[in-house]
């Protein structure tokens, strides 16, 4: 029997999951992602959630044929390495994933991939048609996007491809980005940002609302939680759907994909009101063909389902090279 590792290396969470043949997981594992001392303390972590999810299956890490990865970025993909990631406190500067891992199941084959691009990997794998077009896209904290085009998932010669939460949408740059930049597509539509961008909204036009922009706890949550029945929370809900449409647009412009999957926490909470506003715009934005703009059956799952299905199909998704 051979058995596939995937990992999923998240900025709060790490998981790993040993799986078979047929992606089904027979074994798991997860933790909190440490805070140092350094990015070797990250490494033994992954090391040691692999062995458990190994042990949990009474598979000996040894047997594993492959491993997938699905990271926080930024990546050094030549190193096998995560190099001194946004997310996490500056005295993490790296941390080597892909050479201790490759030792700990002896096997070659490990793939490292950027979160979203194992999202697109377990996009399209687990899709009905396995298209060969597809871009996953994630609004969660950040936003983000894996592309595949024409079979081949693109990474960048670094790895870092589908950093489309840094677009540059808004000319004007009503908003400044986490990244120190103005108008970029996330700085509108993440879920950190959105409880920014609706206060400065209502600082341009004061209309009366429910939303406490003093309560230190506002967040996105409380913007959607009023959302029909208070007309400045439908306004922000509304213009975050123009800014999402115009992002997505622009990728499809880009990459020409037959099916847009959406993921990331914001979108899973709140599935038509951030879908419907994106759907009723890209008829008039979009000058080419429509995709399917769905959302993502894998949940919460669909880093660490991606990168299981990465181990299985040598990083690609496609179902086909089983
Ligand atoms: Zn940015």
């Amino acid at each position: 029997m051979a058995y596939y590792v995937g990992v999923d290396l998240g900025a709060t969470n790490v998981r790993a999951v040993l799986a078979d043949s047929s992606a089904e997981i027979l074994g798991s594992a997860r933790g909190s992602t440490p805070r140092g001392p350094t990015g070797i303390a990250v490494t033994e972590a992954v090391l040691t959630h692999i062995r458990e999810a190994c042990a949990d299956a009474g598979v000996d890490p040894r047997s594993a044929v492959a491993c997938g990865i699905g990271s926080i970025g930024p990546l050094d993909l030549a190193a096998g390495a995560v190099e001194n990631p946004a997310n996490l406190p500056d005295r993490i500067d790296r941390i080597p994933l892909t050479g201790p891992i490759s030792k700990l199941l002896a096997t070659d084959n490990v793939y490292l991939h950027n979160d979203t691009n194992a999202g697109v990997i377990g996009e399209r794998f687990h899709s009905e048609r396995n298209p060969d077009d597809m871009v996953y896209v994630t609004i969660s904290s950040g936003v983000g996007a894996g592309v595949c085009v024409d079979g081949n998932v693109i990474a960048g010669w670094d790895g870092n491809a589908g950093e489309v939460g840094h677009m540059t949408l808004d000319p004007h740059g009503f908003m400044t980005c986490g990244c120190g930049h103005e108008g970029h597509w996330e700085a509108y539509c993440s879920g950190n940002n959105i409880p920014k961008y609706a206060e400065r909204l209502h600082d341009e036009d004061p209309i009366e609302t429910a939303l406490s922009f003093e309560d230190p706890d506002f967040s996105a949550v409380d913007i959607f939680e009023h959302a029909g029945e208070d007309a400045f929370a439908d306004h922000v809900i509304e213009q975050v759907g123009h800014w999402n449409a115009m992002g997505i647009a622009n990728i499809v412009h880009a990459y020409a994909p037959l099916v847009v999957s959406v993921g990331g926490a914001v979108a899973l909470n709140n599935p038509e009101r951030i879908l419907d506003p994106i759907r009723n715009r890209l008829d008039e934005m979009v000058m080419s063909n429509i995709p399917e703009l769905r959302l993502t059956d894998l949940g919460d799952d669909v880093v660490v389902k991606g990168a299981v299905a990465s181990a299985l199909t040598a990083g690609t998704g496609d179902r086909s090279r089983l």
